[in-house]
């Protein structure tokens, strides 16, 4: 069996389970926030009962992260409902905005967009967040209200993301109907040459198979390549399955899969006990293709939509107003450190707007240095918008007042996962997703540019 039939066998009970198989599976962890978790409560109190109470309160994880920084009352009235039912229920693993378990949410916006307005559990975007608090363990069943669910299979388990109808469900039984996928197998051999990230392998995968080429398949990563890849990487690969209609995206859980693993959940008191699955001698996959990825450049997937790929290289006629870096995918301390390793000692020609995933990110750009500079003040120094206020922002633009939302039609290049018309604001912007690299050399110049043109070969 691929990994992904072993982890829904297991999580069935079956010994084994064969592609397009109905099986019902037991939950490990369910995710929800501030967008779909009061829709969730909804269906929930619906269908079990305005007193009924969850299957299991120390399975389900819920951090508010999407429309947070933002003046607009039913957003933040969206969090106050997250709050009432995690009291109601006693859900201990709820990542509030404030401290006051009492409290509402209101966001000031005369304090700013910058500066930091959040409590001490808040903990930002939730996919990042997710593994960063110890919730992503290998070989369990993940299931969140969110497309982007599948980044947790970078730790070896399965991930998925699901509607609030299934959700709720969830909430009152702890089960789930799933249908089992074929798998995909992607090959990789090979490092990445200088200049080129995590993000131009998805991307290239993508530009491969097409924006629908995995829909309702799972994608497995396996090969020398693939092991070689760290956390962050995998995790931004995982991350765009979705991108391509892949059900879940699954690295086998390794020695790189356990340290990370490890160190978060003894630091974060969370669950420390897993089993991995393993990887069979026979796999049967209904693609099998090898990827070198020493052969891949920067890469762009160009309006509108994620498969559209190009190389960076191909692209420089194409002037930019505004560059972003931030989101799951490229929100993370290693994006911003490739951002800065660009931009230090230099200033950024259009409006640049940075937004770390995570509150932990934000004090890891500010304690780690380059060249005797914390990467927080090279990104500031060279003129880029960076907050504190670590959230999805502007990835899927949200209301009016979200940072760097494109409120005007206008071409954007950024370091997020997804590009169809409207994402990020106005339905009229064009959105060109690339790697941290090509988004920071392509701000400098205000035009779409080849990152190697800015780094040491
Ligand atoms: S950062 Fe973007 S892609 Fe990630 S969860 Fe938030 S809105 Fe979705």
């Amino acid at each position: 069996m691929t990994l992904t039939e072993k982890l829904l066998a297991r999580a069935s009970g079956k010994a084994r389970v064969e592609p397009g198989e109905n099986v019902w599976v037991k939950t490990d962890v369910l995710l929800t926030h501030d967008v779909c978790g009061p829709g969730t409560i909804g269906v929930f109190k619906r269908e079990f009962g305005a007193d009924a109470k969850v299957w299991d309160p120390r399975k389900i994880v819920i951090i508010p992260d999407h429309y947070i920084f933002t003046a607009d009352s039913l957003s933040n009235r969206n969090v106050d409902i997250l709050r009432e039912f995690v009291r109601e229920q006693g859900i201990p693993y709820f990542y509030d905005v404030i401290d006051d378990p009492q409290g509402s949410w209101r966001f000031d916006a005369s304090q700013g967009q910058l500066r930091r307005q959040y409590g001490s559990r808040y903990a930002g975007v939730c996919h990042t967040a997710l593994p960063e608090k110890g919730h992503a363990r290998p070989g369990e069943i993940l299931f969140g209200t969110d497309s982007h669910t599948c980044m947790a299979g970078a730790f070896g388990l399965f991930a998925t993301g699901i509607g609030n109808t299934d959700a709720g469900f969830i909430l009152g039984t702890g089960k789930l109907l799933i249908k089992v996928p074929e798998t995909m197998r992607f090959w990789l051999e090979g490092t990445l040459a200088p200049g080129v990230m995590a993000k131009d392998v998805i991307l290239h995968l993508i530009g491969e198979i097409g924006f629908d080429g995995a829909t309702y398949r799972a994608m497995q990563y396996e090969g020398p390549g693939a092991v070689a890849l760290g956390m962050d990487d995998r995790m931004t690969i995982t991350n765009m399955a979705i991108e391509a209609g892949g059900k879940n995206g699954v690295f086998p859980a390794d020695a790189t899969t356990f340290a990370y693993v490890d160190q978060r959940t003894r630091a974060n008191g969370t669950k420390q006990d897993y089993e991995p699955v393993e990887l069979d001698a026979e796999q049967k996959f209904v693609f099998d293709r090898v990827f070198d990825l020493s052969k891949l450049e920067p890469t762009v997937a160009c309006h509108p939509d994620p498969g559209n790929r190009k190389l960076a290289k191909e692209l420089g006629h194409i002037g930019l107003d505004r560059a972003y870096i931030g989101s799951c995918t490229g929100g993370k301390t290693s994006d911003f450190v490739a951002f800065a390793r660009v931009v230090q000692g230099r200033k950024v020609k259009i409006d640049t707007f940075g937004v770390p995933a995570t509150p932990q990110v934000v004090a890891e750009l500010r304690a780690q240095q380059i060249g005797g500079e914390s990467v927080w003040n090279i990104i500031e120094q060279a003129g880029v918008q960076l907050t504190e206020n670590a959230s999805c922002a502007a990835c899927l633009g949200g209301p009016q007042d979200t940072f760097g939302r494109l409120n005007t039609p206008m071409k954007c290049i950024s370091a997020t996962n997804r590009n169809f018309p409207g994402r990020m604001g106005s339905k009229q912007s064009e959105v060109f997703l690339a790697s941290p690299y090509t988004v920071a050399a392509s701000a400098l110049t205000g035009r779409i540019t080849d990152p190697r043109e800015f780094l040491p070969s």
